[in-house]
């Protein structure tokens, strides 16, 4: 079984990784190295609680394997430490919150005033303290899965998919072209991030392209001085932060800029504004200076709201998109992969009959 993995950020690298564990299997992953990528980009946030109760079971798996494991604790540079959510209305959040996680308690404003300097919070939101949460570098897993599979002999090939240039029926085998050179596979998984709906119009699949949409992540990490709060996200604001160092905050708010291109974006000194008035309202302890670095980078959005598995509609069934990471699937993509892994072998083995197609189709940008 040859299956080709397009895009080597984090979801496309991990999902190539999890692949090569079956000795079935002969993956090769395309690899485009040159452009700016969320992966590169990504605060690598990770936690268990999450309010999607799917999404929830795969940070909490992604976390314990994470955690359990010496040699992915180095490689994604695991940093342990706790994570607070503040929920904006955790009074009426009665099922998402009876499946708090192991390490969580949780907390009235009171204790979140006098601990960690969340002030004038409205009424009914409380706090979801983590003690076993944390962050990784998104990129150095990335960068460490890739050298794993290059010993193991996969095939991590630099280029970018080109064309899809035929179809050889329902079960026979796609014919692809990058731009080193032609390739076939009986299954090609588009983990293309935020370039997905632009690579599948190109291609020819414009009518499902528009499923996944971008958006810009915007962040910062400033000078900080007085009260720090530990990793966080604040629903009753959007702030959401870590401490990034001594005296060092990165702090973000999320942005309307829907539709970006993929790759770089503008750093926006408005929305930072932004942020220092979020901050000052809510965390009025935590003084914040200069801005030391500016983080922006763009991310597929999905229907689904998280990174998962799903066969392009109106594709030839072998052609899989596992992408809309929707500005959070670092947290998620060791246990994403693992399953869209295992979901994909289960559907290759027995696969959904489609019309026999054959077609050529090109990339135009
Ligand atoms: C600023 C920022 C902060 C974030 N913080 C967090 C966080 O704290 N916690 C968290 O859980 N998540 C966070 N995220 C989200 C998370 O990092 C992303 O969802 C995740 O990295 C997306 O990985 P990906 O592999 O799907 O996409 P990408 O990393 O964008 O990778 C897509 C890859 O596809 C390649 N590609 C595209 N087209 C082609 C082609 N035709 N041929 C070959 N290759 C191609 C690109 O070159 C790229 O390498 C953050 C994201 C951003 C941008």
């Amino acid at each position: 079984m040859r299956i080709c993995v397009v895009g080597a950020g984090l979801a496309g690298t991990l999902l190539a990784w999890r692949l090569a564990a079956h000795p079935e299997v002969r993956v090769t992953l395309l690899a485009d190295s040159t452009r700016h990528d969320a992966t590169a980009a990504s605060g690598g946030l990770v936690r268990a609680f999450e309010r999607d109760p799917d999404t929830a079971r795969l940070s909490a798996l992604s976390l314990a394997e994470l955690r359990s494991g010496r040699v992915l604790r180095e490689w994604a540079g695991y940093r342990p430490g706790t994570s607070l959510y503040v929920l904006a209305d955790g009074g009426r959040q009665g099922p998402g919150l009876a499946a708090l996680p192991p390490s969580a308690e949780l907390l009235q404003p009171p204790r979140l005033a006098a601990e960690f300097g969340f002030r004038r919070l409205p009424e009914g939101a409380v706090g979801v303290l983590e003690h076993s949460a944390g962050h990784i570098s998104p990129d150095g897993l990335r960068r460490a899965v890739l050298a794993d599979l290059a010993a193991r002999g996969a095939a991590v090939r630099m280029g970018r998919l080109r064309a899809l240039t035929a179809v050889d029926g329902p079960e026979g085998t796609l014919h692809y072209r990058t731009g080193t050179g032609p390739g076939t596979a009986d299954a090609l998984v588009l983990a293309t991030g935020a370039w997905t709906a632009r690579l599948l119009h190109s291609l020819g699949f414009a009518a499902d392209a528009a499923r996944w949409r971008t958006k810009v992540i915007q962040c910062a990490v400033h000078h900080a001085g007085g009260l720090l709060p530990p990793a966080f996200v604040d629903e009753t604001t959007g702030l959401y932060g870590r401490p990034a160092g001594p005296g060092r905050m990165l702090l973000g708010l999320p942005t309307e800029r829907w539709g970006a291109g993929p790759g770089t974006a503008r750093f926006l000194g408005r929305e930072e504004s932004a942020v220092r008035a979020a901050a000052a309202r809510r965390l009025p302890g935590l003084s914040l200076g200069r801005v030391l670095r500016t983080v922006v980078a763009v991310d597929s959005y999905g229907p689904a709201g998280r990174l998962g598995l799903v066969p392009v509609p109106g594709g030839p069934g072998r052609l899989f998109a596992f992408t809309g990471g929707s500005g959070g699937s670092a947290k998620l993509a060791l246990a994403a992969s693992r399953e869209a892994a295992d979901g994909l072998l289960a559907r290759l083995a027995h696969p959904v009959p489609v019309p026999s197609t054959a077609s050529t189709r090109r990339e135009t940008s």
